[in-house]
């Protein structure tokens, strides 16, 4: 059984306690699934967590809407996880790539959240493009007004779920003001005409991921998300929300490698002796034990001030992702030595685990990145 002392830290309430325990027993049930062909493995995730009412956190609920509980979708990603990335991912992406619907969507719009939240449509967030990827504000993609219609010319790479989702909120240019001041977000259906899947992307731990290209697709005015000219602050609200569930996952693969590190020091015997009894063994263990303690704190520190009403958790955000993300690279790099040649064999869990945890470092805001958002809140405080 893991650790799950942390549930009775102050951060939490009890029907977060009951939650956890629920999805617990359900990821003994159902998890890992089969990942040889991740597109099928995740439509079927996304339909499964759907069914069983796993995904009704990652978007208010029309008939009760309440704000999005960052500490419900930290603990969901933190056990999934632990149990399985690719149900960690298909979770993590109803939430981001239907935030902005959430947050700034018209009720029309809202109307697609039964859907996702169901796990019968399937969402992904478009804002990222060749040229521009933590420079969000120098994007290049377009959209041009044509009588009440929008039309969308340009590329977005590296959107996760690209190639089976539903529908796409994409950012674009619409020119209000030069940099940040003149983008603008939008709902776009994927059968929307000129909207094309241009390339499929291959990575070290394999999702569905994709480069799209938009040949002049025409959407309707109301197809805009916000405001036009919001679209940075609608983006930046988004990850506000979804940046600290980044660091839980990266908890929930840290876990992992704890777990399967003690049992691996206890089971195996070294000089006669079970492994565990050596110091040096020791010391890996207790540096991996604290790493994920320290990540957990500021995990759930992050996610409790955002619930607790902060308009913006930046700072607490920003400290989250990169603590969790980097310790967890350093605590699985741990477990693969303690796993001996196990740990570089492919299809270990902990030869996985090290290809799962490196993108966390470089998405929704490279870990470098997230050093200049803590020393310029730190600085300007
Ligand atoms: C697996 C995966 C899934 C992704 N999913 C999505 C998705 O669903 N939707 C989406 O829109 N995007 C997605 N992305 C894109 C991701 O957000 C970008 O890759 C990320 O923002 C970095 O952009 P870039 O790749 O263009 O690298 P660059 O912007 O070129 O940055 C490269 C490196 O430069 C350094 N750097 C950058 N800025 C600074 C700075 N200010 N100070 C110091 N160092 C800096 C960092 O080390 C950074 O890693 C995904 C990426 C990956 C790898």
């Amino acid at each position: 059984m893991p650790d799950r002392s942390f549930l009775a830290w102050p951060f939490f309430e009890d029907r977060h306690r009951a939650f956890a325990g629920e999805l617990e027993a359900w990821c003994a049930k159902n998890l890992p699934v089969d990942h040889h062909d991740v597109d099928a493995a995740c439509r079927t995730l996304v339909q499964k967590l759907g069914r069983d009412g796993w995904l009704a956190p990652t978007a208010i609920d029309l008939a009760n809407p309440q704000a999005l509980d960052v500490r419900t979708l930290c603990i969901a990603r933190e056990t999934l996880a632990r149990h399985d990335g690719l149900a960690d991912f298909a979770f993590a992406m109803q939430g981001l790539g239907t935030g902005a619907l959430s947050l700034f969507g018209t009720p029309e719009q809202q109307q697609w959240l039964a859907s996702t939240r169901a796990g019968k449509a399937i969402s992904a967030f478009a804002l990222s493009e060749p040229r521009s990827g933590s420079d969000v504000a120098a994007m290049d993609m377009t959209a041009t007004r044509d009588g009440n219609d929008y039309l969308l010319s340009g590329e977005k790479t590296w959107i996760s779920n690209g190639g089976i989702a539903d529908l796409y909120v994409v950012f674009a240019r619409t020119g209000e003001a030069p940099g940040a001041k003149g983008i603008s977000a939008f709902l776009v259906p994927a059968d929307t005409k000129g909207l094309v899947i241009a390339e499929r992307l291959e990575v070290m731990a394999p999702h569905p991921l994709a480069r799209l290209a938009f040949e002049s697709a025409r959407v309707p005015g109301s197809a805009m998300i916000g405001k036009p000219g919001e679209g940075f602050r609608i983006a930046m609200s988004v990850l506000d929300v979804f940046r600290s569930t980044v660091g839980a996952a990266a908890l929930g693969f840290a876990w992992r490698a704890l777990e399967e590190s003690v049992r691996r020091a206890r089971e195996r015997s070294l000089f006669g002796a079970p492994m565990a009894e050596l110091q040096m063994v020791q010391g890996h263990i207790a540096d991996m034990a604290l790493d994920v303690d320290a990540a957990a704190l500021l995990v759930y520190r992050a996610a409790w001030t955002k619930d607790s009403g902060a308009a913006r958790v930046t700072r607490e955000a920003a400290m989250a992702k990169i603590f969790a993300t980097d310790t967890a690279q350093a605590v699985i790099d741990r477990a693969v030595q303690l796993h001996g040649g196990d740990g570089v064999r492919r299809g270990h869990i902990v030869e996985s685990l090290y290809r799962e945890i490196r993108a966390l470092r470089i998405y929704e805001g490279a870990s470098d990145v997230q050093k200049v958002v803590i020393a310029r809140q730190v600085l300007g405080s």
